[in-house]
This record gives structure tokens, C-alpha cells and sequence, in this order.
């Protein structure tokens, strides 16, 4: 059974009035500009992380086309930290295709605005929502969770419809006016109330209609996702040293790691081999420490090697690489496995 929409939406608003968030940093000068780059570093983030890194880049790109202009180095050392590097591509991307072909505007219809690079349907609603009120449903991880215990919708989102129907419920449950408070005060239920664990229903506005609650299931929602064993791959980083510099190369745009600057890697002892033979080593190359980093769908096992050079090559590789004092800040974006690296150096 489901709520009726008009009293979900109306004790949603007023425990919003009462409890929501209402002094986040976007939540001042709610332009599409801002509110967009927020919603969009706040996929799989906190809010708590994603505040000082809202705040440095919209202070060193206070509009859309200054961060269109920048340089995509710059914007992923800015990103550095926050994980999930397709997002921040996509955000210098989208930005220079929004200078291009909207004159530096911001684009207000939603088909328009979802057809932007990393935009989907829920963010593009709350954009157009949050910043200028329009009639948009939202339904991001947050908005799937309380609506999928509240409704009791079974299944995991992945599957698609499951996701059609948190959908129509969303929309159902929206209110014709408001909409700005009500999409940021279920966002808000999500992160602060129905939270993953643990959540607190005795401080819930819709706890009486919670069909999780009342059947006692709510560990049965949202539906988990088919657990599948990730295989494990090996990647061997060569750290290239001479007089206290390193040799990073830029990685291609797409693939992990895209467009940060890491050392460069093999897949297997005979390629490295192969690489090492037209080096001018100082030394057998060493291991370090090895460590695992897990990607979405595999494992990379990662055995750096440091190899010292007498001089530097005229040209290493055919790849996009520079040479970066050890020690010193740079503007580039680096993959997760350098910085993890660079400290053990
Ligand atoms: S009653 Fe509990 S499970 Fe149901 S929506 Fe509220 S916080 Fe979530």
C-alpha cells in the first residue's frame, strides 16, 4: 500500500522546516551552476567531505565558464581526493560543451540538461529543482532508500524495473509546490534519518506509514545487489628516480585512472623487462610495498618497483610523461596508487 502522496509530501515539508539543512555552501546563490556542481560531487560522497572541496572550486571558478576554460589538469588536482574521476572529466567536459553550444548558459530544460555529459535523469531534476524551483522528482541513493522501505519496493535498484517503480512513487509523492524544500528534505531524510544503518524511525516524519517499519523488514530494503567475486589482476608500477625527480606519465582519457598522472605500469614481468632494458638503470630496480586497490569491477594487486637512472632518457616513452621534483605540490591530477607510492618514497 502506498502513502497518500499528499500527507508524505506534507510531513516530509514540515519535519524539513523544522530539522532539514538549510546552510550548506550551495545552498546560498542557488544557481544551476553551483547547485550542479554540488549534486554532482555528492554522488558517493559525504557532505561533510564534499564542503571544502565545493568551496575551493567555486572560488577558483566562480562561474561556468571559467571552469570550462581551465586547463583538465587543474580540475583534477582540485578533484584530487574526492575518488570517482569520471566525475570530474565529465564536469570539465560538460562545462565546455555548455560555453559552446548554450553561449555559457546553463541550459533550464530538463530534456536539455539530461542530455549534458554525466548528467542522468535525477540529477538533472534536482538541479532544475533545487535552483530554480521547477516541478522535477528526484531519485538519487538517499530518495531510493526511503522510498524503498517506505513503500516496501523489493529488489535492487540496478535492475531496471525496480528503478521505474521508485520512480513512479517519487513522482507520486511529489508536491505540485515546494518542490525546492520537499527534493532537498528527502535527500536530507535519507542522509540524516533513513540512513543505511541504523536508521532512526522514532525521529521519522513518515514512520506511521513506513510499511518496513510496520512489518518489521526494514533490513529487507533497498534489495541488496547480486554479489559477484571480482577477479584480481597484477600491475606492476615502475617508479623511474634521477636526482630527486620522478617520472609520472599523464594516463589516457578514458580506462582507470583517466587523465591523472601515474608511473607507468605493466600487466606482466616480460613487458617490464622489455621497458627496463633501454632504461640507463643505476641499479637492479627494488620492490616496494605492495598493496592491493579495488575498482568497481576487479582488484589490482600492485607491486611498485624503483628503478634509479644515471640520466634522464631523451624520451622514455611514447606516452605523455614529464619529470616532478619528489616533495614539492604540483598541479596535476594523481591516480590513487602514486599518491599511495609518492608517500612511501
Ligand atoms: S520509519 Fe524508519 S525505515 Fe521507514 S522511512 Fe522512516 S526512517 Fe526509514
Amino acid at each position: 500500500m502506498e502513502a497518500n502522496p499528499t500527507s508524505f509530501a506534507s510531513q516530509i515539508l514540515s519535519w524539513y522546516h523544522q530539522h532539514g539543512r538549510k546552510t550548506l555552501p550551495w545552498q546560498h546563490n542557488r544557481t544551476p551552476y553551483r547547485v550542479w556542481l554540488s549534486e554532482v560531487m555528492l554522488q558517493q560522497t559525504q557532505v561533510a567531505t564534499v564542503i571544502p572541496y565545493f568551496e575551493r572550486f567555486t572560488e577558483r571558478f566562480p562561474t561556468l565558464t571559467d571552469l570550462a576554460n581551465a586547463d583538465i589538469d587543474e580540475v583534477l588536482h582540485l578533484w584530487t581526493g574526492l575518488g570517482y574521476y569520471a566525475r570530474g572529466r565529465n564536469l570539465h567536459k560538460c562545462a565546455q560543451v555548455i560555453r559552446d553550444q548554450h553561449n555559457g548558459e546553463f541550459p533550464t530544460d530538463i530534456d536539455t540538461v539530461m542530455s549534458l555529459p554525466g548528467i542522468g535523469r535525477s540529477t538533472a531534476g534536482a538541479i532544475l529543482s533545487l535552483s530554480l524551483n521547477q516541478p522535477h522528482a528526484i531519485l538519487d541513493g538517499n530518495v531510493k532508500r526511503v522510498l524503498a522501505r517506505h513503500n516496501t519496493i523489493d529488489g535492487w535498484y540496478g535492475v531496471k524495473a525496480v528503478e521505474n517503480k521508485l520512480w513512479q512513487v517519487a513522482i507520486a509523492n511529489s508536491p505540485s509546490t515546494e518542490i525546492q524544500p520537499y527534493n532537498q528534505a528527502m535527500m536530507d531524510m535519507g542522509a540524516m534519518i533513513c540512513t543505511r544503518t541504523k536508521p532512526k524511525c522514532d525521529r521519522c516524519p513518515v514512520a506511521a506509514s513506513c510499511q518496513a517499519r510496520l512489518t518489521h523488514r526494514i533490513a529487507d530494503f533497498p534489495g541488496k545487489k547480486p554479489k559477484k567475486d571480482k577477479p584480481a589482476k597484477r600491475g606492476m608500477l615502475l617508479v623511474l628516480l634521477h636526482d630527486n625527480q620522478i617520472y609520472l606519465e599523464k594516463r589516457p582519457p578514458s580506462g582507470i585512472w583517466g587523465g591523472l598522472w601515474c608511473m607507468p605500469q605493466f600487466d606482466n614481468d616480460t613487458a617490464l623487462e622489455r621497458y627496463l632494458a633501454n632504461l640507463p638503470l643505476a641499479a637492479e630496480p627494488e620492490p616496494l610495498a605492495a598493496f592491493r586497490h579495488t575498482f568497481s569491477h576487479y582488484h589490482l594487486d600492485i607491486e611498485p618497483m624503483v628503478a634509479l637512472l644515471t640520466h634522464k632518457p631523451n624520451r622514455v616513452a611514447e606516452q605523455q610523461g614529464d619529470w616532478y621534483a619528489l616533495g614539492e605540490q604540483h598541479s596535476i591530477g594523481l591516480a590513487a596508487a602514486t599518491e599511495k607510492i609518492l608517500a612511501q618514497l
